[in-house]
């Protein structure tokens, strides 16, 4: 799709548009977030620094919406939808474990709002496959699922989706990882082709909001840690499991002897200290004793086993005291609300595009 030029012609503004009352959440004011997770297994300690502890502190004073992104998990698990139905309970357990709290932040199942197809198919109409290939998470995703050959036609498109999904409610922050960058600015493309093709200011741009830790590294050292490599801490790990996690941690293999200089770049249990130590002033004069030499890797591990598993014990417990049913009950609640909000943004977007027939 080649360059347009911009022409002001009078907007279909977005109240005209729409003719029913406005949403609390709809207020030009307030902030009104939008970040999800795909049902793809349990959440990680990159969740919670990449994006869960963002959410928590933000439920208190903006509008939160939290969409728990089972289509998208199918572009890729489409053989197997029962792994994803099953992890859509786990994921909800690990919000409230960690201090996600119902009454301030809208849990809503992202299949169980149509709309959002209905927004996708417009928006796919705005984007090339070329673009859509260049998208350099989409090029990496493709590489580690092993696509390159054959790539199922939803998997490409599902930043159009995820466009939809942040635009369907509205959203005007995504407090996400660093992996979603790129997300975030195909998204601002689809808004601003979708304005200027229908004439509209219907759907809104949106910001990305990065965290202090924008990227977690994998417990291998890959570059992310993440559900589908296997290679992170969970949530839901058992204290013995987090200890053997932080234990098998890769350090620096040069870091033989404890008297021996060390890297702490790319040292995995440095990383994870930059990430979860409160106190940065020891980490720093760690990380000078270690490269000079005459700190041992057990002693790093120690301090950092620790440190997770205070950090950890309250959310295990918490998440053990929630049944899979009240999981899905708040879910399904809170679906209901969000499918309200979709259906007064897909009126207005019916209208921008002028896809309205009446009879008679
Ligand atoms: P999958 O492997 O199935 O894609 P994932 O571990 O990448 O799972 P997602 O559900 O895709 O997790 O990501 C949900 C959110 O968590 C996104 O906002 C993403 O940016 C953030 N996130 C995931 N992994 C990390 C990480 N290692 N560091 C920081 N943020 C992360
Ligand atoms: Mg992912």
């Amino acid at each position: 799709m080649g360059n347009f030029k911009r022409v002001n012609y009078p907007k279909k503004s977005f109240a005209t548009c729409f003719k029913t009352t406005f949403h609390k959440s709809m207020s030009e004011t307030k902030k009104v977030l939008l970040t999800g997770d795909r049902p793809t297994g349990p959440l990680h300690l990159g969740h919670y620094v990449g994006s869960l502890q963002n959410r928590v502190q933000l439920q208190h004073t903006c509008e939160q919406f939290v969409m728990i992104a089972d289509m998208q998990a199918l572009t890729d698990y489409f053989e197997r939808p029962e792994h994803v139905v099953k992890n859509v309970a786990e994921v909800v357990k690990d919000y409230l474990a960690v201090g996600i709290d119902p009454q301030k932040t809208t849990i809503f199942i992202q299949s169980q709002i149509p709309e959002l197809c209905e927004l996708t198919m417009l928006l796919l109409n705005l984007v090339t496959t070329s673009r859509l290939q260049r998208n350099p998470t989409i090029k990496n995703e493709i590489q580690l699922r092993g696509f390159e050959e054959s790539i199922p036609a939803g998997f490409l498109c599902y930043p159009v989706s995820q466009a939809a999904d942040i635009t369907l409610f509205r959203a005007t922050h995504v407090p996400a990882g660093e992996d979603q960058a790129p997300m975030i600015e195909q998204t601002n493309e689809l808004v601003r082709r979708f304005n200027y093709t229908y004439k509209t200011d219907c759907l809104r741009e949106v910001e990305l909001m990065l965290s202090k830790t924008p990227r977690l590294i994998g417990i291998d050292g890959n570059a992310k840690a993440s559900k589908s490599l296997g290679n992170a801490i969970f949530l839901s790990d058992s204290a013995e499991t987090v200890h053997e996690k932080v234990f098998s941690m890769y350090t620096d293999p040069n870091h033989i002897r404890v008297s021996d200089p060390g890297k702490t770049e790319g040292n995995v249990v440095f990383a994870y200290l930059d990430a979860f130590d409160p106190d940065k002033d020891e980490v720093e004069s760690l990380k000078a004793q270690y490269r000079k030499g005459g700190l041992g890797d057990m002693t790093l591990k120690r301090r950092l086993d620790e440190i997770l598993q205070t950090l950890l014990k309250p959310v295990r417990e918490k998440r053990a005291a929630v049944t899979d049913k009240e999981a899905l009950e708040i879910a399904i609640e809170g679906t209901k609300k969000m499918k309200t909000i979709a259906q007064n943004t897909m009126e207005a977007v019916r209208n921008a595009v002028g896809i309205v027939y009446r009879g008679g």
